[in-house]
């Protein structure tokens, strides 16, 4: 049947028009005519609609420069009454990759945390985030306790931010990541009035015994650029 049908459709195309008897051949050619129809009415009207053109999945790349416009108000809003936040800890996943939703799964099924992701904030480093990208995490969103340190007493009270990477293995962070986390820590130390000596890296936490944030972490830079942006504030203000 379908041979027959190419065999005539072959025919139908080296002597299109010509006369034909047979009840196949007259489908085919109605066939053959309308599909060159439709093919030439998509290639006249394409060009006139570069509206509809095909875009292709968003990948990480394409938003790098985006992060950095991340409205911090908007991402850290929540709906619920805020806690009273005292210090920042400053984490490292000590994992090459990672984003939030991976270490939500790590924590919930593996380590069988109610709420899951420990942290409340992770900056991913390009591998299943973006590079500097800030994910907000369900803890930060419903205001609830961190489960990022060993010591319960500073959970309650301390905001845990991680770094996608291993920055004690030879791994560091990336520039895009130290520039989102100055620019968080300088928006909640602002926000929840939290002095430059309550920002600490986890191993300073007094707990067990962690290389956490590892030792390739710029800590003294990080701090010195709070200081910074903090001091030209200041001198801003009393200009005005
Ligand atoms: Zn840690």
């Amino acid at each position: 049947m379908y041979k027959k049908i190419l065999s005539i459709l072959s025919r139908n195309l080296i002597c299109f028009g010509s006369r034909t008897r047979h009840k196949y051949e007259r489908i085919v050619q109605c066939l053959s005519l309308s599909m060159i129809v439709v093919a030439s009415g998509l290639c006249i009207s394409i060009p006139f609609f570069p509206c509809l053109k095909i875009e292709g999945p968003k990948r990480y790349t394409d938003l790098e420069n985006s992060f950095y416009k991340q409205d911090l108000e908007h991402l850290c809003s929540t709906v619920v009454r805020e806690k009273p936040w005292k210090y920042i800890v400053i984490h490292h996943s000590a994992t090459p990759k990672g984003n939030a939703a991976r270490f939500d799964y790590y924590h919930r099924k593996e380590r069988k945390w109610e709420y899951g992701l420990a942290y409340h904030f992770v900056i991913g480093n390009g591998s299943f985030s973006g590079d500097g990208e800030i994910e907000v995490g369900e803890r930060w969103k419903k205001q609830i306790h961190g489960a990022h340190t060993a010591n319960m007493d500073c959970n309650r009270v301390a905001i845990g931010i991680c770094l996608v990477g291993d920055f004690e293995n030879g791994g560091a962070p990336t520039e895009n990541q130290i520039d989102s986390l100055v620019r968080l820590m300088q928006y909640l130390s602002r926000k929840y009035t939290i002095a430059s000596s309550d920002i600490m890296q986890h191993k300073q936490v007094h707990q067990k015994c962690t290389a956490c944030p590892g030792k390739n972490f710029p800590f003294a830079e990080v701090k010195t650029r709070l200081l910074q942006i903090a001091s030209k504030r200041n001198s801003h203000s009393q200009e005005l």
